[in-house]
C-alpha cells in the first residue's frame, strides 16, 4: 500500500485519537526512516524518544529474533531469565535496588503511585496518600496518571478524576513547600519536562525537592520515561543533580522499540509491595526484556550517553545561531539530546514544512519545537537537520 491508501483505510478503521501527518513510516535504519511512497526522512522524533539506539539496531534485532525462536512469553508465575538480566543491569547502573516491569510509561507511573501509597500507609500512617505533581508535567493517559499530569487539557471530559493529587509550579520550591499538606506522601516530577515544553529542572530546585521530601518524610518519585536512558547526556536525568530519588519510572527507550516499562525503587520502598499487591500479565516478558538487555547494553557500550551530551551541546549551539537570525525564536533549552526551541508563533506549520523537506520533528505544546534524535546521531546529521529547519523557517 502507498501513503494515500494507508491513510484512507486508517481513517476508516482506526479510532481518531491522534493528529497524524498524512504518511506511513514503513522502514527504518539508524536515524533514517522511509515512508510508504519510498521517501527518506532524517528522524529527529525517534518514536518520541523511543528509538534511542536508532531504528533496527543490529543487537536489538538479533536479540528479538533469537528470543522469538526460543520463548516469546511465559507468566510471571515463573522466573524469566532476560527479565532478571535487565533488572540487574538497571540496578547496577542506578541508585535503585529493585525493579518491577510493565508495558508502558503510564503503567510504570500507575505502579509508582500505587507503591507510594502502599509504602506511605504502612510506614507513615493511614491518612498519607496525596501526591504532589508539577504543573505542565506529563505522566500518562490512564485515569490516575492523567490526573497526575498537571495540564487541564488532558483532564477535560474524564471527570470525576481520582482523588489525592495536588499540583505545584515546576522550579518553584516555595510553592512546593506550600502545597505540602497533612495527607501528602510523595512528590512526583520529570527532572526534565518533556511534553510540557522541554523544561529542565533547575539544580537548586531538584536538590531542594530532595531536602523537602526528607524533612517531611515524603517519597521522591522521578518520571524518567522520556528523559531517562541516556537522553539528557547522563544515563538517568536525576544524575545531573547529585540527588537520589526513592522511586524512578522508565519506559519509552527501554526496549529499543519493544513496548516495555519499569518501576525502580530503593529496597525499603520496594518492600512495600508483597506477592499479590501488583502485577502485569505481559510485564517483563521474555521477548521485550531480551530486547531491553540488547538496547541498554548498546546504550552503555557504544558511547551513546557521551555522544548524547556532546552532540546535544552542538545541536543547542546550532539552534542558538538560528535564534540570532529569526527573532520569533524566544528560547533554546534542553539537556543532551532532549532539546526544545520556544517560538513566538505556532510551530505546527514548521513541523509540516520540515516533513515535506525530509526531516521529522516534533512539537511539545503549540509553541515549542522538540528535538529527540537517536543518541548515536552524528554532527553531520545535526548539520543536515538544522539546514532543513532553517529553510522551513525561511519559507
Ligand atoms: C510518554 C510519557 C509517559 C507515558 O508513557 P506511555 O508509554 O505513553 O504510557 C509518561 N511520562 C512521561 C514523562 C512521558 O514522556
Amino acid at each position: 500500500m502507498n501513503n494515500e491508501e494507508i491513510v484512507a483505510e486508517g481513517k476508516k478503521y482506526v479510532m481518531n485519537t491522534y493528529g497524524r501527518l498524512p504518511m506511513a513510516i514503513v522502514k527504518g535504519k539508524g536515524a533514517s526512516v522511509w515512508d510508504a511512497d519510498g521517501k527518506e526522512y532524517l528522524d529527529f522524533v525517534s518514536g518520541i524518544a523511543v528509538n534511542n539506539v536508532g531504528h533496527c539496531h543490529p543487537k536489538v534485532v538479533q536479540a528479538i529474533a533469537a528470543q522469538a525462536e526460543t520463548l516469546f512469553h511465559c507468566s510471571n508465575l515463573y522466573w524469566i531469565e532476560p527479565q532478571v538480566k535487565l533488572a540487574k543491569i538497571l540496578v547496577e547502573n542506578s541508585a535503585f535496588d529493585k525493579v518491577f516491569f510493565c508495558n508502558s510509561g503510564a503503567e510504570a507511573n500507575e505502579g509508582a503511585l500505587k507503591l507510594a501509597r502502599k509504602y506511605a500507609k504502612k510506614h507513615l500512617g493511614e491518612d498519607k496518600y496525596e501526591i504532589i505533581t508539577m504543573k505542565k508535567s506529563f505522566h500518562g493517559r490512564t485515569l490516575a496518571t492523567l490526573t497526575a499530569t498537571g495540564q487541564d487539557k488532558f483532564h477535560k471530559g474524564y471527570e470525576p478524576l481520582p482523588e489525592g493529587f495536588q499540583y505545584a509550579p515546576f522550579n518553584d520550591l516555595d510553592a512546593l513547600q506550600e502545597a505540602i499538606g497533612p495527607h501528602t506522601c510523595a512528590v512526583m516530577l520529570e527532572p526534565v519536562q518533556g511534553e510540557g515544553g522541554v523544561m529542565p529542572g533547575e539544580e537548586s530546585f531538584i536538590k531542594g525537592v530532595r531536602e523537602l521530601c526528607d524533612r517531611h518524610h515524603l517519597l521522591f518519585i522521578v518520571d524518567e520515561v522520556q528523559c531517562g536512558l541516556g537522553r539528557t547526556g547522563k544515563l538517568f536525568a536525576y544524575q545531573h543533580y547529585g540527588v537520589e530519588p526513592d522511586i524512578m519510572t522508565l519506559a519509552k527507550a527501554l526496549g529499543g522499540g519493544a513496548p516495555i516499562g519499569a518501576l525502580l525503587a530503593k529496597e525499603e520502598v520496594a518492600n512495600a509491595f508483597q506477592p499479590g499487591d501488583h502485577a502485569s500479565t505481559f510485564g517483563g516478558n521474555p521477548l521485550v526484556t531480551a530486547a531491553g538487555v540488547a538496547a541498554l547494553t548498546a546504550i552503555l557500550e557504544e558511547g551513546m550517553v557521551d555522544n548524547s551530551a556532546m552532540v546535544g551541546e552542538y545541536l543547542i549551539h546550532k539552534l542558538e545561531c538560528l535564534r540570532h537570525k529569526f527573532d520569533f525564536i524566544k528560547e533554546v533549552r534542553g539537556k543532551g539530546l532532549l532539546v526544545g526551541v520556544e517560538c513566538a508563533k505556532e510551530v505546527a506549520p514548521v513541523v509540516a514544512s520540515c516533513q515535506e523537506k525530509g526531516l521529522l520533528l516534533l512539537s511539545a505544546g503549540p509553541h515549542v519545537l522538540r528535538f529527540v534524535p537517536p543518541l548515536n546521531i552524528t554532527f553531520t546529521q545535526v548539520d543536515q537537520a538544522v539546514a532543513i529547519l532553517e529553510q522551513a523557517f525561511d519559507s
